[in-house]
């Protein structure tokens, strides 16, 4: 039986008021949603004001990227031993805002995908469990790559470090077309790439398949997480903006519980 679990990504948000407003309002809920997994990914520069909240209350917090380098003359990167030092149980790897807005738009898809593979390692070394956002374009959407995309990175990991290391990895499916855009992928869709991921896994290996959490992210609401949790391989939402409202965050952690 795999915990649902649900991530607030508050991407580049916040201020030290406005996240104690948000932290205090979730908080005072939290009773409506033990069944599921609750964490919050602020702005690095918050963490420790976020693990300062959280510590105790059974909701976990992470950061939104980490550098694929341990530890040197890299400036404004943060380590995989620093997330670990601020308590931080996962981390966001991968997710498309990293990918297609920063350097990593000159580089070709596989580099770009041995990178994520990287950094991946890096927080498993630390035991900081990476959350990997996978997903195609719109353009890739259009035309029918959308399990080429999301075989292709799944592949590198199991090649890399084998499938048995993907049992201590969150997998979310994240298509780039539906994220920040109000246009959630139907939850038949979601579904349909899901099941595709776990059965993918599941020939290198089953167990792993059957355990492993995947979420999906893109425009996930107050109104649309139910039926798409309700869907047998969804386990859970990355959600962006509507984890920026406490009163649609709190709904949507308690549609992960029914
Ligand atoms: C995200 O940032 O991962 C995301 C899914 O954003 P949104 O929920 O705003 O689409």
């Amino acid at each position: 039986m795999r915990k649902p679990l649900v991530a607030g990504n508050w991407k580049m948000n916040g201020t030290s008021a406005s996240n104690a407003l948000l932290l205090g309002k979730i908080l005072a809920q939290k009773n409506t949603f033990i069944s599921a997994e609750v964490a919050i990914f602020p702005s690095a520069v918050y963490l420790q004001q976020v693990q300062m909240a959280l510590q105790g209350s059974g909701l976990s917090w992470g950061t939104q990227n980490l550098s694929q380098f341990r530890q040197g003359a890299y400036t404004g990167e943060i380590s995989a031993a620093m997330l670990k030092d601020f308590g931080c149980k996962y981390v966001l790897i991968g997710h498309s805002e990293r990918r297609c807005l920063y350097a990593e738009l000159d580089l070709d898809q596989n580099v770009l995908d041995n990178i994520v593979a990287e950094k991946y390692e890096m927080a498993l070394s630390e035991g900081v469990t990476p959350i990997l956002c996978i997903g195609e374009t719109p353009e890739e959407h259009a035309t029918g790559q959308t399990e080429e995309v999301v075989a292709r990175l799944l592949d590198i990991l199991i090649n890399k470090n084998g499938a048995k290391a993907l049992a201590q990895t969150v997998l979310a499916y994240e298509p780039v077309w539906a994220i920040g855009t109000g246009k959630s992928a139907s939850p038949e869709w979601a579904q349909e790439v899901h099941s595709f991921m776990r059965e993918r896994l599941a020939k290198h290996d089953p167990a792993t398949a059957e355990s492993i959490q995947i979420l999906y992210g893109g425009s996930v609401k107050g109104d649309n997480a139910a039926p798409l949790f309700s869907m047998p391989d969804i386990d859970g939402g990355l959600v962006g903006g509507a984890s920026l409202d406490a009163v649609e965050f709190v709904k949507i952690c308690q549609a992960a519980c029914s």
